[in-house]
């Protein structure tokens, strides 16, 4: 490459030509033993990402995001609109950890765990070449004019994009509307179900459109996640990397040729194969150093690894390491910034399960009657009228409830209404109650008191509100 012009692939992306048109990659089938622990974990994920809305936990979807209804299900628990803080948290921690993650792994979570890339490389891309033939095959038969041959691959090929967007799609709305829903519209008649079949056909769409066509333009252009990565890595980040000291030697890459001392003639460990290039699933040249299309699929890692293996020569040209370590010719090792970072990394997440797995399941408010003052009844008990809110968060019934004021052992809870509380399933329930303290027991005209919230015998939550009184008029 032109010294003056090394940045110049920088000026443009490798899936569109000099004309603007789509250039379309076939990247050659990747082996080798990252590529077996990538089929490895991405089999585990696809099973627990197509699993997931299925499973319950205490009758809750294990994921819910149902935005327009404002359902939220976290690994089982249930947020309303009340743990709204939970969810901005929640969020705000996921900000935080998609920061330090990325700033100490790079792009780790593009190459093993996105679902684009798992569905693209692990999926589609696997039926490309189990239909087609690997990229020789594949460009053959994209130039060959449409014959028998080509109009059978293309239409199975199609056919089965197809059926796994249809299934992609169902399993997308069940994260969003629920699995129950979404088996309702499956199992009864179209008619009655005309909103939710149109999305299942509009959202097929999308992912048949998506896999069929716009393939690694969603991680080159789309992705948000991708574009940040300007901006969060650095040269301590893990990327993978090319090791240019190595690979250039002090006279550069050139071809293998047998039998020759490659370090004795000065030659760097790249034999110029471009083999790492061939299998690149974004169509760019690693060698170039770090760029904005490489999704860290470690396929061009397990491509020179092989051809190290082939000459001779030690493998780990291209590899996990940051650009300090290539530069400073060291090994990746876990710096005290590496582990400080996933010290607060797991700190984050264990904050959060806690504050998930702490919060009750009922939430219960109290409020005195906007206008009521106090009364005061016989032998000088004080007597002051709520209404009362409960949230039964649970996909389950609670029965028996009671009342305790837990501040003032002598006072007394009195339903209004009725003297019997049952709270159905993820349902709100409202009355009115009046609270009675006698006067001798209160120490204010304005004091807190707190209830307790049973059933049977059982505290499940407990709040607290005002109790006003003539107290310090006496
Ligand atoms: S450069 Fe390597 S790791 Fe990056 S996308 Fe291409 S093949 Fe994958
Ligand atoms: S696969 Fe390795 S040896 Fe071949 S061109 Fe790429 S970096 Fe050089």
């Amino acid at each position: 490459m032109d010294a003056d012009n090394k940045e110049v692939f920088r000026d443009s992306i490798s899936t569109i030509d000099e004309k603007g048109k789509r250039s379309w990659i076939y990247p050659k089938k990747p082996k080798g033993r990252f590529y077996r622990y990538r089929t490895w974990v991405s089999m585990a994920l696809l099973a627990f990402l197509l699993s997931a809305p299925f499973l319950k936990i205490n009758g809750n979807q294990l994921f819910l995001f149902n935005v327009v209804e404002r359902k939220f299900h976290i690994l089982g628990f249930p947020f309303w609109p009340q743990d709204f803080y939970l969810l901005v948290l929640s969020m705000l921690v996921g900000v935080v950890f998609i920061i330090l993650f990325t700033v100490i792994y790079g792009r780790v979570f593009c190459g093993w765990i996105c679902p684009q890339t798992i569905f693209l490389e692990m999926v589609f891309r696997k039926i490309d070449y189990w239909i087609e033939g690997d990229k020789g095959a594949q460009i053959r038969l994209a130039k060959q004019d449409w014959n028998a041959e080509k109009i059978k691959k293309r239409v199975f090929k199609h056919a089965l994009y197809l059926l796994i967007s249809f299934v992609i799609s169902n399993v997308f709305l069940a994260y969003i509307i629920s699995s129950d829903r979404l088996l309702k519209i499956i199992t009864e008649p179209v008619s009655e179900h005309i909103g939710g079949f149109v999305s299942i056909w509009i959202f097929t769409g999308v992912f048949y459109f998506i896999f069929s066509w716009f393939r690694e333009q969603v991680c080159i252009i789309a992705c948000p996640y991708g574009r940040l990565q300007g901006v969060l890595l650095d040269n301590k980040s893990i990327i993978v990397a090319y090791d240019y000291i190595r690979g250039e030697g002090k006279k550069g890459r050139a071809k293998f040729r047998k039998n020759e001392n490659r370090e004795d003639v000065g030659k760097g460990n790249c034999i110029d194969c471009d083999q790492c290039v061939e299998v690149c699933p974004t169509g760019i040249d690693i060698r170039n150093g770090t760029q904005l299309e490489c999704v860290n699929c470690t396929a061009c890692m397990d491509a020179c690894d092989f051809m190290m293996l082939k000459t001779n020569q030690p493998q780990g040209l291209i590899r996990y390491a940051s650009e300090e370590n290539i530069e400073k010719n060291e090994p990746f090792e876990f710096t005290v910034r590496i582990k400080a970072y996933t010290a607060i990394l797991t700190v984050l997440v264990v904050v959060l399960i806690s504050l998930l797995t702490v919060r009750s399941h009922v939430q219960a408010n109290f409020f005195r009657v906007p206008g009521e003052l106090y009364q005061v009844k016989e032998n000088r008990v004080i007597s002051n009228v709520y209404t009362y809110k409960l949230v039964n968060k649970t996909s389950e019934e609670i029965d028996s409830l009671s009342f305790q004021l837990l501040s003032h052992p002598n006072g007394k809870v009195k339903l209004v209404g009725t003297d019997h509380l049952l709270l159905k399933e993820q349902a709100i329930y409202e009355g009115t109650v009046f609270i009675e303290i006698p006067e001798s027991d209160l120490t204010d005209s304005n004091e807190t008191v707190e209830l307790g919230i049973y059933q049977s015998d059982k505290e499940i939550t407990s709040t607290k509100t005002h109790f006003l009184s003539p107290k310090n008029k006496w």
